[in-house]
C-alpha cells in the first residue's frame, strides 16, 4: 500500500524584524507597602534619622515604595541588638537547632518565588526569566546548601573547633538583591553568627520582603538585622567597633575604602569586588555554542554582574565568523519590559548606571573602537541601553580595562595560546574567565595559566552553592559558596 504523500510545510523564514506578542507577567499578586521601617530586633522600626527615600522602578521610572534611611544611631541600635541575640541566643543554640531556622527560610522563599521574583525584576530591572529561574532559585539553593552544613562544621573542619566571630556586618549591592542577601546571611547563620545586613539604594524590596520572612520564620529577635539606607549607612556599620566581621559585594573603590577603614582593628574583612572578565574563543570551539555563551557572558542581567565577560578574544582564524554571528545574534536580542517573559535584556538599574554605561560607549568611540549596536527600538520611559560590540581595540583602551558593568562587549583577536593567556591576565581585576575550545588539554593550560578565581569551559555564568566563588587582585579576596564559604565566618581560619 502506498501511504499519501505528506505536504510539506512552507518553511519558517527567518526574520529580524520578527516580534512575539507580549507576554507580561502579572504583578498584582505582589503585596507591598507603601512605607518601610528598619528591621530591627525582629520588628519593623521607624528610622531614629526620621529621613525616607523613594525606591523606583527603573522600567518605567515609577515609584514603588518609601525606604528608610538608616543613620550612624539606627547602625548602633542594629548592632547592639545583634549582639545581644549572639550573646544570648544564636551562640549557644547547636547547630542542629540552627539548621531548622536556615531550612524553614528556604523553604518560605521556595513558597514566594512568585512573589519575589516579579518583585526583583520591578525593583531593579532585570528580565523576569532571569529572576524566576535564576536569582530566586538560587538564593532559596543557598539557605538550603548551608543548612545543611550547622550541624556539620565538626567535619567540615576536623580538628579545628570551629567557633562563630560574633556580629557580621554585611553590604551587598544591586545587581543580584535576593541572591547576594542569601550568599552573605545563609553561611553566617550556619556558622553561629548574627547579622546586620544593608541592601543597595536602588533595590532594597526583596531584602525587606526577606526580612518579612524571617520574622514569619520565628527566627529568635535580633540574629537577623536588615537596614536599608545609602553609602553613609555602609560606613557607618563599617566603622561600628561592635562588628567582628565585614562581608562586602560591590565596587572596587569602596572595597578599598573599607580595607582602609577596617586596617589595624579586629574586624575580619572578605571583599567580592568588580571585575573585567576574559572570554577566549580558539578556532577549534564550537562557534554557535561559543557565540551564545558570550552572548549570555556579556548581555545577561543587561552585564550588571561582575564576572561578565567583557572582554572577548578571538582566535584570528575565526574572527571574521564570530563576529558575523555576534552581529546577527544580537539583531535578535529583545530589549524591553523586564517583566515580559520574552524579553532578554530588561532595563538598567538606575539613571546614574545608564549614565555611566553611555559615557564609557563615547570613551569607546573616541578611542578608536569600532561600534556595533543592535538596531532594536528601547521603550521611551524607563533606563535602557541596547546590546554594544566594539571592535578594533586594543589592551590600552579603557573599554577593554575598566568595569563598565552594562551590555558592552570589547573585542579583541589573538593568534596563539601564550599571547592570550598574556592579554587575558594584563588586568588589575582577575574575578572570572572563559574558555571555548574543543580539546581538553588546552582547558587544563588555561584554566592553570589565568588568573582568574572562577574559570569556566565552554560554558559561562554558571553558579552553584557548592561552588566557591571570588576573586584575585583587585576583584577581592575571601571565597563565598561552597564550604569555603563557612570558613570565611570562622575563627579557626
Ligand atoms: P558600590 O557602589 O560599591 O555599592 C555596594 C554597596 O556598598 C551598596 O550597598 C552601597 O550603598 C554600599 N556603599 C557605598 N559606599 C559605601 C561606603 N563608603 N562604605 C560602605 N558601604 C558603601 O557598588 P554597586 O555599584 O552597588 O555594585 C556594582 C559593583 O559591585 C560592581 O563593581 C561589581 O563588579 C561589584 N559586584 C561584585 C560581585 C562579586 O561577587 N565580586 C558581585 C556583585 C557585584 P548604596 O547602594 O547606597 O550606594
Ligand atoms: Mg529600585
Amino acid at each position: 500500500m502506498q501511504l499519501p504523500k505528506k505536504k510539506t510545510p512552507k518553511a519558517l523564514k527567518f526574520n529580524a524584524t520578527f516580534t512575539y506578542a507580549p507576554a507580561p507577567e502579572s504583578k498584582s499578586h505582589v503585596k507591598l507597602q507603601e512605607q518601610y521601617g528598619l528591621f530591627i530586633n525582629g520588628k519593623f522600626e521607624k528610622p531614629n534619622s526620621g529621613k525616607y527615600f523613594e525606591t523606583i522602578n527603573p522600567a518605567t521610572e515609577e515609584k514603588l515604595a518609601m525606604v528608610a534611611d538608616a543613620n550612624a544611631k539606627d547602625v548602633d541600635k542594629a548592632v547592639k541588638a545583634a549582639r545581644t541575640a549572639y550573646d544570648k541566643v544564636w551562640s549557644k543554640m547547636p547547630g542542629k537547632e540552627r539548621a531548622k531556622y536556615i531550612f524553614r527560610i528556604s523553604r518560605m522563599l521556595q513558597e514566594k518565588a512568585r512573589e519575589l521574583s516579579v518583585l526583583e525584576t520591578m525593583d531593579g530591572g532585570k528580565p523576569i526569566r532571569e529572576s524566576r529561574d535564576i536569582d530566586i532559585p538560587l538564593a532559596a539553593n543557598h539557605f538550603f546548601y548551608y543548612a545543611g552544613w550547622a550541624d556539620k562544621l565538626d567535619y567540615a573542619f576536623p580538628n579545628q573547633q570551629p567557633k562563630s566571630l560574633g556580629v557580621a556586618g554585611q553590604i551587598i549591592p544591586w545587581n543580584f538583591p535576593l541572591l547576594m542577601a542569601a550568599w552573605k546571611i545563609a553561611p553566617a547563620l550556619a556558622t553561629g553568627n548574627t547579622i546586620v545586613l544593608k541592601p543597595a539604594e536602588t533595590t532594597p524590596l526583596t531584602a525587606l520582603k526577606l526580612a518579612e520572612i524571617i520574622q514569619e520564620s520565628g527566627l529568635p529577635e535580633g540574629v537577623v538585622n536588615i537596614i536599608t539606607g545609602a553609602g553613609a549607612t555602609g560606613a557607618a556599620l563599617v566603622q561600628h567597633p561592635g562588628i567582628d566581621k565585614i562581608a562586602f559585594t560591590g565596587s572596587t573603590d569602596v572595597g578599598k575604602l573599607i580595607q582602609r577603614a577596617t586596617a589595624g582593628t579586629n574586624k575580619r574583612l572578605t571583599l567580592e569586588l568588580g571585575g573585567k572578565a576574559a572570554n577566549i574563543i580558539f578556532e577549534d570551539a564550537p562557534l554557535d555554542q561559543a557565540v551564545e555563551g558570550i552572548i549570555n557572558g556579556i548581555f545577561f542581567n543587561q552585564g550588571h554582574v561582575c564576572c561578565a565577560g567583557s572582554r572577548l578574544f578571538v582566535q584570528e582564524s575565526v574572527y571574521q565568523k564570530v563576529i558575523r554571528k555576534l552581529k546577527d545574534r544580537i539583531e535578535t536580542l529583545i530589549v524591553g519590559d523586564p517583566l515580559d517573559k520574552n524579553t532578554d535584556i530588561g532595563a538598567i538599574n538606575s539613571k546614574q548606571q545608564l549614565d555611566t554605561i553611555k559615557k564609557y560607549i563615547s570613551i569607546g568611540i573616541k578611542e578608536g573602537g569600532e561600534i556595533h549596536e543592535s538596531s532594536c527600538a528601547i521603550p521611551k520611559k524607563g533606563f535602557y541601553c541596547r546590546p554594544t560590540l566594539f571592535t578594533n581595540v586594543s589592551q590600552s583602551h579603557r573599554i577593554a580595562r575598566e568595569e563598565i558593568f552594562g551590555p558592552v562587549l570589547a573585542i579583541q583577536t589573538f593568534r596563539t595560546d601564550d599571547e592570550v593567556i598574556e592579554k587575558a591576565n594584563n588586568t588589575a581585576y582577575g574575578l572570572s574567565a572563559g574558555v571555548w575550545t574543543d580539546k581538553g588539554s588546552k582547558i587544563f593550560n588555561m584554566t592553570s595559566k589565568l588568573r582568574a578565581g572562577v574559570i569556566w569551559a565552554n560554558t559561562f555564568n554558571k553558579f552553584d552553592p557548592t561552588s566557591p566563588f571570588g576573586g584575585y587582585k583587585e576583584s577581592g579576596f575571601g571565597r563565598e559558596g561552597g564550604v569555603q564559604g563557612l570558613s570565611a565566618y570562622l575563627k579557626s581560619f
